[in-house]
């Protein structure tokens, strides 16, 4: 919602507050423009009590690409921060483009692939750490520990003449070992499937569906055997999970032509068979980057700097990166910056571990005073602007991206699919509102072409011109 204050300036005239023009003079002409006929439908909405102005305002005026004017031309500088003393101490710098692509370049070419948990993305870690730093920030490392699971290999061998080794893959979360064993059929898995006798360390074969993977391998490892084997019921392979329980006894999942081909080798006599499942829990140890200049984080604003292995993780997401660690130095000379805080997200690949330990680690009272995270992730390639994020924050948004002069393919809200697969969701999980500002359409999404090269510092801009706004929104000073 628009500021208060503003909001009724239409109706009383003259009546324009010191306060207000601080306000406006933080606005593009652009954004003033924007925030103008915003108050103008608000002010008259309130007239009328219809409260969703600025939705309104979002469908009834589209927004144009391109009018930022940002100095997307200023020449890359070493690692020293961009000497622009500012006009005005209550205006942020001008947010460059090139600055936030010398930021993409060190983490996708200087560093390269920055795996979770990695030396590389620790590289990554001390490289934003001294960016902020630079820029004049207390900046801190938060370490944090995850247990990750990983699935090396498996190998099922029937030692039948003739019978080759079975095409198989472990049950996500799957215990590790090897063993070998007579194989017993056991019907879908459930208690009275099995034996009355037990299975005393045999391979269980048990059939997809009626109950939950989890329940067929709890039941066979209860039941003694030493192994599971699940076939599908439809054709083909499957793959399984049996969440972060796991299991106490190796087990994978098969087709079902080899489900009934082990099943018909079992009617004919006995059968053996040696499962290998190297597969297990590992303990790994990441980093967020804090940076804030004051001692509150009222805006959160941050992205995930880790990449996935298979790339350089340029567009994914060094983009964001990059426009947090620019934000940070534009916004330093305004009084607002004590209200906010910078985060880059370590092992976001991984399953958000880092947003999510940043969450846990805040205080209850920190929570209360958080008015909005903005999250920044793959921003420099692709083909429009999507936002995402709690229902709270749409109107400020859409307004910011407008302001920006970005053409956005609309706000998908909580009740919305998608825009869950990233560090915001962290935050809207535990009940904080947030904003998640992408772009959609990566055809290098998670290769090894995910490449700085492609990454366009124009779109940079716009993704830290959207946030400048979106925080002048959001908070006043
Ligand atoms: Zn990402």
């Amino acid at each position: 919602m628009i500021n208060s204050t503003l909001r009724c300036f239409t109706q009383k005239g003259p009546h324009v507050s010191r306060h207000f023009l601080r306000f406006a003079a933080r606005f593009s002409v652009a954004s003033l423009a924007a925030v103008l006929s915003m108050a103008a439908m608000a002010c008259s909405s309130a007239a009328t009590g219809a409260a969703e102005a600025p939705n309104a305002l979002t469908t009834a005026s589209p927004v144009v690409v391109g009018t930022v004017q940002a100095d997307s031309a200023a020449p890359a500088r070493g690692n020293s921060p961009v000497a622009q003393a500012p006009a005005d101490p209550a205006l942020p710098l001008t947010f460059s483009g090139q600055e936030a692509l010398r930021h993409v370049k060190h983490l996708a070419e200087t560093i390269g692939s920055r795996e979770s948990g990695g030396a590389k993305e620790r590289e990554a870690a001390r490289y934003i750490e001294g960016q902020f730093a630079l820029n004049g920030y207390q900046a801190r490392q938060q370490p944090f520990q995850f247990e990750m699971y990983e699935a090396r290999s498996s190998s099922l061998q029937a030692n039948a003449s003739g019978a080759a080794s079975i095409a198989n893959s472990p049950l996500h979360f799957s215990q590790g070992g090897k063993v070998t064993g007579p194989v017993v059929r056991a019907g879908m898995g459930r208690p009275e499937d099995f034996p009355a006798g037990g299975l005393k360390g045999a391979v269980a074969l048990v059939e997809r569906g009626t109950l939950t993977f989890t329940d067929k391998v709890t039941n066979a490892a209860a039941a003694g055997a030493a192994g599971v084997v699940v076939y599908n019921n439809v054709a083909g392979r499957f793959d399984g999970n049996l969440g972060r329980s796991g299991s106490t006894i190796p087990a994978v999942s098969i087709a079902k032509e080899d489900g009934d081909r082990l099943a018909g080798l079992l009617a004919t006599g006995g059968l053996e068979v040696t499962l290998d499942v190297d597969a297990g829990k590992q303990q790994l140890q990441s980093q967020n980057v804090v940076a804030q200049a004051g001692d509150g984080c009222r805006v959160v604003i941050g992205g995930h700097y880790d990449s996935v292995p298979a790339g350089p993780g340029a567009n994914d997401n060094a983009s964001g990166t990059g426009v947090v660690v620019e934000l940070a130095r534009v916004m330093k000379p305004v009084a607002a910056a004590k209200q906010l805080c910078f985060v880059a997200f370590g092992s976001e690949e991984l399953g958000l571990w880092g947003s999510r330990r940043y969450v846990e680690g805040l205080a209850p009272a920190e929570k209360t005073a958080m008015v909005a995270m903005i999250n920044l992730d793959m921003v420099g390639v692709g083909e429009t602007w999507r936002l995402f994020g709690s229902d709270s924050l749409s109107g400020p948004a859409l307004a910011s991206a407008q302001a920006a002069g970005a053409v956005v393919d609309g706000f998908s809200g909580e009740g919305r699919a998608g825009g869950g697969g990233s560090d915001h969701a962290s935050f809207i999980q535990a009940g904080l509102p947030a904003v998640f500002i992408h772009r959609q359409n990566d055809p290098n999404y998670h290769t090894p072409e995910d490449k700085a090269q492609f990454t366009r510092p124009e779109l940079l801009e716009t993704a830290g011109k959207i946030a400048v706004e979106l925080v002048s929104l959001l908070v006043s000073g």
